[in-house]
């Protein structure tokens, strides 16, 4: 079994937030699922059995059910398996004595380590004030915590901290084209919801020329990944594909069960777009901006006609299909 290394438990797909550059398409839309006790005593033992030494915690939003979030917490440290840090948009820190609360809990639960949202993506969402007064508690009650991106910092300051900005508002402050250079400030491994804004990245090709056989590196190698609430494993940089965790922490990926993941391993986008093919797919005349951009909508089209295991969760379809 292969050992997660750097690895993330996602407790829930429902945000208060949609980012436009989220892997997971999560949204207040999504089912209101969190991971359960049971699931997390099952997820804290498999990592425990993977020889994995700790994980991050995220989301979606995991503090959309603090309740949850600290049994997940109790699972992991029962198990041995420690915790790098919790993510979060701050959201919570609307009221502060709630926040008190919530961080003397997790100091008793022994968490350290926070890390805060603050982007020009989050702050459609989150009045910056909220992520601020966050950091000044951790400060105060002796946290360790990042901001993610910290670099944003100093030019969303010169915003109305108190309120939320539409993407017209930030156009004005950051620039016509803040998105595009926000996602290439940021590094962003251009998937999920980002998908949607490729195309003002690079330039589209034919479907046949992003269909290679090309491994894709986060599929083969499973040391990272993220196990979800339902208990799948969601390789590193592809959501929408899925295995159940111990089967992809096995290396155990069958074809019958599942027959996108399985051919995308063995024949990469070239061997998933004949599959696609056959089933009735046929590829956009204008192209893709990306690799990841024909293997998704190679995927939706499979999601929708011909249902498998691998393909979900069921929300990120639905999530991709409705962003904007
Ligand atoms: S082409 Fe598909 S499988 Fe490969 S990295 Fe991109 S999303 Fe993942």
């Amino acid at each position: 079994m292969k050992t997660p290394i750097s690895s993330g438990v996602i407790t829930n797909y429902n945000c208060t937030a949609e980012c436009r550059h989220c892997m997971f398409a999560s949204s207040p839309d999504c089912k209101k699922d969190y991971m359960t006790k049971e699931r997390a005593s099952e997820v804290a033992a498999l990592l425990a059995q993977a020889g994995t030494i700790s994980v991050h915690i995220g989301g979606g939003e995991p503090f959309m059910d603090f309740d949850g979030l600290c049994l997940l917490i109790q699972a992991l440290t029962r198990h041995g398996v420690g915790i790098d840090y919790i993510e979060t948009n701050g959201y919570w820190a609307k009221d502060e004595a709630l926040a008190r609360r919530r961080l003397e809990v997790l100091k008793r639960l022994g968490v350290y380590t926070i890390m805060v949202s603050v982007d020009p993506f989050h702050i459609e969402y989150v009045p910056l004030e909220r992520p601020l007064r966050l950091v000044t508690l951790l400060d105060e009650y002796g946290f360790d915590y990042f901001i993610w991106q910290q670099r944003f910092l100093k030019r969303l300051m010169a915003l109305d901290i108190t309120k939320t900005h539409t993407k017209e508002e930030l156009m004005t402050v950051l620039g016509e084209n803040y998105i595009v250079e926000t996602a290439r400030e940021y590094g962003l491994g251009i998937n999920g919801r980002a998908l949607h804004f490729a195309g003002d990245i690079y330039e589209k090709r034919p479907a046949e020329f992003f269909a290679t056989d090309d491994e894709c590196p986060s599929l083969t190698r499973p040391n990272h990944c993220h196990i979800d609430l339902y208990g799948n494993a969601i390789p590193s940089r592809c959501t929408g594909i899925q295995a159940q965790a111990r089967d992809y922490l096995e290396t155990d990926i069958d074809g019958e069960k599942y027959p996108v993941l399985s051919r995308l391993i063995k024949g990469g986008t070239k061997e998933l777009f004949e599959y696609a093919k056959s089933c009735g797919f046929v590829p956009d005349k204008e192209g893709y901006p990306t690799r990841c951009a024909f293997c998704f909508d190679m995927r939706q089209y499979l999601e929708k006609t011909r249902p498998s295991d691998d393909l979900g969760p069921k929300d990120f379809y639905i999530q991709m299909r409705n962003a904007y």
